[in-house]
């Protein structure tokens, strides 16, 4: 931390207030973040981190009116007296969605587009476009289209594509978000290199802790209800127990550590798993936990509910996705299936539910041969969740979404209205039986 700069970002009792909010979304906010800072904001979802970096890269007040009191000094430009256009010669945003912010044709074009629209010579637009492409690795796909490129790679498009106005500020708001955990290390990697390069100051949104910790931060700003809580370094704030008040998920190896019974402190370097200086009685206690663990999962063999053999499964004959899968889940277990993007894990589920057949392979539940049954059988045996919700539901109200499948099997009338009152009250959507889905948020349609 280099703490005798200026900051190159200042806010002095600073708040701001949506237009269409009756309260401040942010308050007494104090921040000072120096150049060449890598800065961490985590907090609880709706606690307003993604209107604090609004506030910097001045989409607020621009496209989302409100009103802003205090200070707030970006790159030696007063953010609450200039025009979002300004600012973003001063800052660059890379947002969660790499799709949507894409809009060239091609990578080059992608790149390129803010240049172009600076009406830029075409030599001077190819040398820079070339050097940034060269900063995120992505020198050799100049020529790629979108639908050519991985989720990871559309990211450093976007990178690049910010990077083009030479800004000293990078804002990366839940850059990890539709990333599996490899990609998402590759990520932080990306971002540490180009910091280290360009010496840019980086702040970067997310609750994926453990993979932002995958490379060095300098600091961890942790908000709750518009309010900075905390400011502390990684191993300071991963020793308090701040992270799990505000429900927040720290890193799974400190977790298993507190179950073991270590006491996790700033001394014992806890943010990284690699370098955790941990002593004699505490690794013991930790091998001891670990083995308690492991007997625990071999108990009870038996009441296997859902076996599968050798599946092989390809939407297209030349490519398998799906090669030797066997697994068997016993009655009343809690499984997760996990995997990189690409891998396979939403196909298995499909294949089980019967939306796609599989090429060889059986599927057996209670010992019976299940891809003899439709879809319809199964889904009396199996309930499938999709990753979006809206895919899902199909009837315009709640009551009928729910009762949909019991229609569909002849139950009577008064059945339903039971069973779904039921289901209802289990999912703690008793009360809005009567609503339409379409008033429900984001995760009351998963439930
Ligand atoms: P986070 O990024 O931490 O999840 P947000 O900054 O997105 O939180 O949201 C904080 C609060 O501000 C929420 O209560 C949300 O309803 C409100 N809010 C966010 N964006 C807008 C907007 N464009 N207009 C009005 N209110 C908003
Ligand atoms: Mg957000």
């Amino acid at each position: 931390m280099k703490n005798t700069d200026s900051p190159i970002i200042s806010f002095k009792n600073y708040s701001f207030q949506y237009r269409v909010q009756k309260r401040p979304t942010l308050k007494n906010i104090n921040l000072d973040i120096y150049p060449g800072e890598r800065i961490l904001i985590a907090g609880p979802s709706g606690c307003g981190k993604s209107t604090l970096a609004s506030c910097i890269n001045g989409l607020n007040p621009y496209s989302n009116p409100g009103k802003s009191e205090g200070t707030l000094i970006v790159d030696g430009v007063d953010a609450r007296q200039s025009s979002i256009f300004e600012l973003s010669a001063h800052v660059g945003t890379v947002l969660q969605d790499p799709d949507g912010q894409f809009i060239g044709l091609t990578v080059g074009e992608d790149i390129a587009f803010a240049l172009e629209n600076a009406c830029m010579q075409q030599k001077e637009m190819k040398e820079i476009t070339q050097h940034v492409a060269e900063l995120v690795g992505m020198e050799d796909h100049l020529e790629y289209a979108p639908y050519e490129l991985s989720g990871g790679q559309k990211q450093r498009v976007s990178m690049a594509g910010v990077m083009v106005n030479q800004v000293k500020i990078l804002l990366f708001d839940e850059p990890l978000a539709s990333l599996d955990p490899a990609t998402g290390k590759q990520t932080m990697e990306l971002i540490e290199e180009i910091q280290q390069k360009t010496d840019t100051t980086v702040v970067i949104i997310e609750h994926r802790l453990e993979d932002v910790l995958w490379r060095d931060v300098d600091r961890i700003i942790l908000m709750e209800g518009g309010e900075i809580l905390a400011d502390l370094r990684p191993d300071e704030l991963l020793a308090t127990s701040l992270l799990t008040e505000t429900g927040i998920r720290e890193p799974l190896y400190l977790t298993a550590m507190r179950y073991a019974g270590i006491e996790i402190t700033e001394e014992k370097k806890p943010a990284h798993v690699e370098s955790m200086l941990l002593d004699e009685t505490d690794k013991k206690k930790l091998q001891q936990w670990f083995e308690m663990y492991t007997e625990k999962e071999n108990a009870g063999k038996d009441d296997i509910l859902l076996e599968v053999k050798n599946l092989e499964f390809g939407y297209s004959e030349d490519k398998k996705i799906l090669e030797n899968v066997s697994l068997s889940i016993r009655k009343g277990e809690m499984v997760s299936i996990v995997g990189k993007n690409g891998a396979g894990k939403s196909t298995f589920a499909k294949l089980i539910c019967g939306f796609e057949t599989p090429d060889t392979g059986e599927i057996l539940l209670n010992g019976q041969n299940l891809l003899k049954e439709n879809i319809r059988h199964r889904a009396q045996h199996i309930g499938y969740v999709m990753q979006n919700p809206n895919q899902m539901i199909s009837k315009p109200m709640i009551f009928d979404e729910v009762a949909l499948s019991l229609k569909k099997q002849g139950f009577t009338k008064e059945e339903i209205r039971r069973k779904v009152e039921a289901t209802l009250k289990i999912c703690g959507l008793y009360p809005f039986r009567n609503w339409p889905v379409s008033a429900l948020s984001f995760g009351q349609k998963n439930e």
